[in-house]
């Protein structure tokens, strides 16, 4: 079994292995698809207020996103979720959901979104074929919502959650990136949804990008001090046995809580050793890691007629060498892209 422990490289593997494998022997079976720069609010700590979003003709056209989706697929891919910017902003969403959950060998197909258009596709989006959702959620306060948010409704988040969980896109999972200055004092009534709701609320640590990577930097909310808030306000947290390695959030509960508490620490704790995630953006470049700016042109080369086969190769080698983890550490700052370029 390949040692993907150390970090240590190891011999190329075969081209008979099937699935997408790096040189540590990580399985990447996990594809993030970006679908759009666009978003319909502009999160303090994702994108400036004046947002210059890439004209539609940079980005892939529906057939050029099938046709690597299902490339990527039949390569080993078996799990996407779909991302933005906000996704549910992207023409034709519901028609792309239901050609890419027929692509044989996907297992699961999710969606991050805000959800204030939910009320409106949940429906449409789960007999489409979507399993399920992840709600952007940071706050509970409306005013602080309009202000994080700079001008979102807090009322129509909380109908796109209704939405969803009456589609029956479930688990519902939260997704509460916690910043320094504006919602760390929150966390407890975040936590204390998962009493009462089989939701799953995910606590996440802001991650440095591009322009607006020296801000995130300055308002990091370390996982520790979020859990100890927690617990403080809460009671002890139980972790829940059986945790994936490929699961980037860490799983508890609170004494007699219907749902569950996960903390993303990608700063703090980064958990890169079962990575299995590949990033594709709106604009057809594979990117290999989150946190660095290492990517895989794949649109262009479609566009100027390479082959599948071409193609399949030039994937393959890019996966191959995929870097270990993030260089937060050493100062390595991904510059090229905002979070809502990449999809998170
Ligand atoms: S930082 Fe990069 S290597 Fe680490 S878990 Fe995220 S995507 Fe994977």
């Amino acid at each position: 079994m390949p040692d993907s422990r150390s970090g240590e490289p190891l011999e190329r593997p075969s081209s008979t292995r099937s699935g997408l494998y790096d040189r540590f022997g990580r399985r990447l079976n996990y594809l993030r698809i970006s679908l759009t720069d666009v978003c319909n609010l502009r999160c303090v700590y994702c994108m400036p207020e004046k947002m210059q979003f890439r004209p539609r003709r940079e980005l892939m056209n529906d057939d050029e996103l099938f046709f690597i989706t299902r490339m990527m697929v039949s390569l080993g891919v078996e799990k996407i979720r779909l991302t933005g910017g906000e996704p549910t902003v992207r023409p034709n969403l519901v028609g792309i959901v239901r050609t890419i959950a027929r692509f044989p060998g996907l297992r699961d197909l999710a969606i991050t979104t805000n959800g204030l258009l939910l009320p409106q596709i949940a429906e449409p989006l789960a007999r489409a074929g979507l399993n399920r959702v992840n709600i952007s959620l940071d706050t509970l306060d409306p005013e602080k919502f309009r202000r994080i948010t700079r001008w979102g409704d807090l009322h129509a988040v909380w109908a796109g959650i209704e939405a969803a969980e009456a589609a029956g896109l479930r688990p519902i999972k939260i997704n509460a990136v916690v910043t320094r200055g504006f919602n760390e004092d929150e966390v407890v009534d975040l936590a204390r949804l998962t009493l009462e709701r089989e939701w799953e609320v995910r606590f996440i640590e802001v991650m440095p990008f591009g322009s607006e990577a020296d801000f995130a930097q300055s308002v990091v909310v370390t996982s520790q001090e979020t859990r100890r808030r927690i617990e403080e306000a809460l009671g002890p947290l139980y972790e829940i046995p059986g945790h994936s390695p490929n699961d980037p959030a860490r799983p508890y509960r609170l004494a007699g809580a219907r749902g569950s508490i996960g903390f993303i620490s990608t700063v703090s704790e980064p958990f890169c050793a079962g990575c299995n995630r590949l990033r594709l953006t709106a604009d057809g470049t594979l990117r290999l890691c989150l946190l660095r700016d290492g990517e895989l042109d794949v649109l262009t080369p479609l566009r100027r007629g390479a082959n599948e086969e071409e193609l399949r190769a030039r994937i393959l080698n890019a996966v191959y060498a995929k870097p270990w983890g993030h260089g937060l550490p050493e100062g390595e700052v991904p510059r090229l892209r905002l979070m809502s370029q990449i999809g998170g």
